[in-house]
């Protein structure tokens, strides 16, 4: 227990709480030693206590959306999308989370609108915040990179060139059910580059293709990666469940 002398007990309560302003006794922070940036060069490491979903080595932790091995190969330290395979997703399935991951849309341009560098982060495989070139690639706007597909465009457009490495960091809060019925929707915070894209937007639904949808009860989920038949390419991929301060 920390000793008095570093707060007080003299304050109002905080309303919601047992602990008075600047209370001596609440608890410390958990400590997690910082992780290391990424370069263009070279990858970064994660935090402390991020779980990895792909350190740029193998495959082990990821499957065919469909079942059976995750079809994709990898090679440098990266993932790279085999077309005709298929999505994948993690074997992990996971709630509310940080989430980083790093990709990068084919250096060689190709196409166009939403045939250029495609691919997707379906977070909860089911909710997906797109991977698209659009460094001078205009297509329709909730279809950007960085868009909720279908929902909303993204704040703004901070794209690196196709085949330079771009990093996502993304807040995800699930969303929750009691049975059939949506008690809290899902919201989700989207950086791009460290530019926020989407500050705790919150989802209408899953996400399709020229269609609206509603919300399908699910409980946690995998992390799902598209096959959009474009050779993207995606590293250094990890998570850091989200838990409550004083459960920590
Ligand atoms: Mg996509």
């Amino acid at each position: 227990m920390a000793p008095a002398s570093i707060g007080y007990d003299d304050t109002p309560i905080i309303p919601g709480t047992d602990y008075h302003v600047h209370d001596g006794d609440r608890a410390q922070p958990r400590i997690v030693t910082p992780g290391e940036f990424s370069t263009q060069a070279q990858v970064g490491a994660p935090p402390s206590d991020a779980v990895m979903l792909f350190d740029g080595s193998d495959l082990s932790g990821w499957q065919a959306k469909t079942g059976g091995d995750a079809g994709w190969k990898v090679e440098s330290g990266y993932m790279e999308v085999v077309p005709g395979t298929g999505n994948i997703q993690t074997k992990a399935k996971f709630g509310d989370c940080q989430l980083h991951l790093e990709w990068a849309a084919p250096s060689v341009v190709k196409g166009d609108s939403q045939g250029r560098g495609n691919s997707g982060v379906f977070m909860m495989g089911s909710y997906e915040i797109q991977v698209l070139d659009c460094y001078d690639n205009p297509t329709y706007a909730d279809g950007t990179t960085g868009a909720i597909y279908g929902q909303y465009p993204p704040l703004v457009n901070p794209c690196r060139k196709p085949g330079e490495w771009q990093v996502y960091d993304i807040v995800w809060e699930a969303p929750q059910f009691d049975g059939d019925q949506l008690v809290k929707p899902a919201f989700v915070t989207v950086m791009l580059n460290g530019i926020v894209l989407h500050n705790r937007k919150e989802l209408m639904g899953s996400t399709s293709h020229r269609v609206l949808t509603t919300y399908e009860p699910h409980g946690d989920g995998p992390l799902e990666l598209q096959d959009h038949g474009d050779l993207v390419r995606f590293r250094n991929i990890w998570y850091r469940p989200l838990t409550d301060y004083d459960a920590g």
